[in-house]
């Protein structure tokens, strides 16, 4: 509980109505996208200009609250759940797109704006921003930034880190730092730019970024490839690659995956096959032909049943659109929907999705996967039910088997979700003791009273959901 003088001097830096207290607002933020999560936050604030973002963390800094930025909220590693109290800093109001320069290829940004409507305006240019996570339409550019999301596009374009060139931030002492620009070249000093990206919230607050675009591809091209047999699948993977083609997408569902999302989207996906490549190419038209007509015979030749090519832009969008929904597909089967984000080397991409088979078959969960095949980047998924505590503990016996796999196979724990509290305590399998004490360190110097998210990344329990009840 913050002493009413906190909540005063807010109401002083940001005016009344932006500051909430009520038992809902409180209740909103209690938790995010991620299942099996919740804390309480003593205050919800929303700062209209960096220069309040900066009183506030000095407010903080000076009585020890727990700040934590918050985005849209749809990260699925309790990202923003405030574990510890204190305060949650919405960044609604720093929704400006401030800058298109086109001499320049890049866009300068306030934390706010929705990814897809950042997108749209840099394609009303002729531009492209290709990270495109599943969740573009409501997830913040901020949120992207300090998740280092990537997408469908991850393969060819990279993930949301190739496109920060420069960031404006408040660090966790109040004070503003500009890093990068519209440089393409800037090696003065420590790279921090680089540091604030994916660092979940835990440094500093971002509030304003340069982001470089790219010149929007002329078309693209869509198919889908059926197979009866989940090696030939990711066998294709590897041959597409190995012939020198990166498609611009190349995603796997497994046959439970395609049930599901076929049942929710009615895209006219098959369900009675083992796995699906959705593949999509994009550029100059001719380059795109010849790589879907290369795509297409390697698809044959690694012995999909058959293979479909989108006629028209229209059921190319569709096939992506039901791709993309393949969380919210399977959210309706069960009460809880746990979506991992375990990634490998793409060499290694059959060998892990048998693994998370074998594994759930272990512990006797149901785990569906799907994910982004050309980056190793798998999303085993978890249909379950958590007020069943005995089958809850089979599922993270089952997760945690899964990431020591993926870890085993060369691969990490998370490839684009982030850590946040949920994967905490499994960093060390992916840095080692001696990674983890090095990032503790970073954050000691940058927040050594740790305000800033408090109790993300690092963790020294065994995974836990926390449900805290408000007193
Ligand atoms: C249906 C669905 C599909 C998804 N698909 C993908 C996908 O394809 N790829 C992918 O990578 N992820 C995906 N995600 C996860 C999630 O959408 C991403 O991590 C996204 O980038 C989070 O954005 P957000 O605005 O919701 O951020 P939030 O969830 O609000 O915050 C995420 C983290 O960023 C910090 N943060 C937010 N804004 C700031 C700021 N201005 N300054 C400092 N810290 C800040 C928060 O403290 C938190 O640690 C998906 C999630 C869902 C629910």
């Amino acid at each position: 509980m913050l002493d009413n003088r906190i909540i005063q001097n807010l109401i002083k830096i940001v005016g009344d109505e932006n500051v909430a207290t009520d038992n809902a607002s409180l209740l909103s933020y209690s938790y995010d996208a991620t299942p099996n999560f919740q804390s309480w936050p003593d205050v919800v604030v929303s700062p209209k200009t960096t220069e309040e973002i900066a009183e506030i963390v000095k407010l903080c800094a000076s009585h020890n609250i727990p700040l934590i930025p918050r985005g849209s909220g749809t990260n699925l590693s309790a990202g923003t759940t405030p574990l510890y109290g204190g305060i949650i800093l919405l960044m609604k109001h720093l929704d400006k797109i401030l800058e298109i320069d086109e001499a320049n290829l890049t866009v300068t940004t306030q934390p706010g704006v929705i990814t897809l409507s950042l997108m749209e305006a840099v394609e009303a240019k002729g531009l492209f921003y290709p990270p495109d996570p599943s969740s573009m339409k409501i997830s913040q550019i901020g949120g992207n930034i300090n998740e280092n999301s990537g997408g469908l596009r991850g393969l060819k374009y990279g993930v949301t880190r190739d496109y920060v060139l420069g960031l404006e931030f408040v660090t966790p002492s109040g004070n503003i730092v500009r890093t990068g620009g519209k440089l393409a070249k800037d090696v003065a000093g420590y790279d921090l730019t680089g540091l604030m990206v994916g660092s979940e919230g835990t440094l500093g607050v971002i509030t304003e970024a340069t982001l470089k675009l790219l010149p929007k591809p002329d078309t693209k091209k869509t198919l889908l490839a059926l197979f009866t047999d989940i090696d030939a699948a990711a066998e294709t993977v590897s041959k597409i690659i190995e012939n020198r083609i990166i498609p611009a997408t190349l995603e796997f569902l497994d046959r439970a995956t395609l049930q599901a999302v076929e049942e929710y989207a009615k895209a006219g996906l098959p369900t009675h096959v083992e796995a699906v490549l959705l593949i999509e190419q994009d550029g100059k038209s001719e380059q795109v032909e010849s790589d879907i007509e290369q795509i297409l015979i390697l698809c044959r030749e690694q012995g999909a049943v058959e293979v479909r090519v989108a006629k028209t832009v229209e059921e190319a969008e569709q096939l992506t659109t039901a791709r993309r929904a393949a969380l919210s597909a399977l959210a309706r089967i069960k009460p809880t929907t746990i979506l991992e984000d375990a990634t490998v080397p793409r060499s290694e991409v059959a060998r892990m999705v048998k693994a998370i088979n074998i594994i759930a078959d272990q512990f006797q969960v149901d785990i569906c996967t799907f994910g982004h095949a050309g980056d190793g980047n798998l999303h085993p998924t978890c249909l379950t039910d958590a007020r069943n505590k005995e089958e809850m503990q089979r599922v993270e016996q089952a997760f945690e088997a899964i990431f020591k796999k993926a870890v085993d196979l060369g691969g990490t724990i998370t490839g684009e979700h982030g850590v946040g509290a949920m994967k905490a305590p499994y960093l060390h399998l992916k840095a080692g003791k001696h990674g983890v004490t090095t990032m503790k360190a970073i954050k000691q110097a940058f927040d050594p009273q740790n305000i800033m998210n408090p109790g993300k990344l690092f963790s020294d329990s065994d995974r836990k959901r926390v449900v805290i009840s408000k007193t």
